[in-house]
């Protein structure tokens, strides 16, 4: 009897906590995906801060809605967590890259397992975005169809081609209920794009990809040397600025280590 009695308790505690669980975003983690040294900052806005250094981020974030879990970029490379000098980049004002932590330890601290993520996009092909992609190789990825065929080096392809994927070509309402919304935003690369995300009780977030690079890159609209359009980034720039005006959301941006310093990381999480 004390045993049917558990087993109906467990019952009714499962409908409450199902019932009671809203429709939507329930959680976001920002997840260390890398920390770095660029050399010279003048390199993402051409005549500010000339040969200034500045240490740099690299986030993932990782999103628990109703209807399952989302992953927002994958970083650097895991295997950089266990080379000593990090990753040193050819052109000394690039970013030199460490990996202080695993994606897959901050993954498993959480309690989710890659099989568990059942969709994925990241902002760019850029490799301190993709580095970790095929760690879900069964994981929907959602990317741009100009990005998707732009020619890698030696003209290879950007992801494995068997690996499942939705081609985008412009703004995509993941969930269908306008909690997650990829948004298409071209310049930095051509299939560029950000992520908009509908937290209950954080408000509106935009995440930028590399839309823009810290908060001085983004207050005098610097597009980087090596963005594919000058053009299509400052238009992409405006585009976002009009999305946090118009919806009071605020811009979190990927690589900014000083506005990352003031926030929650994971296992802790935004709701
Ligand atoms: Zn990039």
């Amino acid at each position: 009897m004390k045993h049917v009695l558990g087993f109906a308790a467990a019952l009714l505690a499962g409908w409450l906590s199902s019932d009671a669980a809203q429709a939507g975003v329930e959680k976001l983690y920002i997840l260390n995906c890398g920390e770095g040294v660029a050399g010279d900052i003048s390199r993402w806005s051409p005549g500010v801060n000339e040969g200034k250094s500045m240490d740099f981020v690299d986030s993932c974030y990782l999103i628990k809605h109703s209807q399952g879990w989302f992953l927002w970029d994958t970083g650097i490379p895991d295997a950089v967590a266990s080379m000593p000098n990090g990753l040193v980049p050819a052109d000394p004002k690039s970013v030199t890259w460490k990996r202080p932590k695993t994606l897959a330890s901050q993954l498993e601290q959480i309690g989710v397992k890659p099989v568990d993520i059942k969709g994925m996009a990241v902002s760019h092909t850029h490799p301190d975005h993709i580095g970790n992609v095929e760690m879900f190789p069964a994981t929907m990825l959602y990317v741009q169809k100009a990005e998707y065929e732009w020619p890698g080096a030696d003209n290879k392809p950007r992801f494995k081609p068997e690996h499942p994927v939705t081609l985008l070509e412009g703004d995509r309402d993941v969930f269908g209920d306008g909690s997650v919304t990829i948004l298409s935003t071209p310049g930095h690369t051509p299939g560029h794009q950000s992520l908009l995300v509908k937290l209950p009780k954080t408000g509106e977030v935009v995440l930028s990809g590399d839309a823009v690079h810290f908060k001085t890159n983004w207050d005098n609209r610097g597009v980087p040397v090596n963005n594919v359009s000058k053009e299509q980034t400052l238009v992409s720039m405006e585009r976002i600025s009009g999305l946090l005006t118009k919806d009071n959301a605020q811009l979190w941006i990927n690589h900014d280590k000083a506005q990352r310093d003031g926030q929650k990381m994971a296992p802790e999480f935004y709701e």
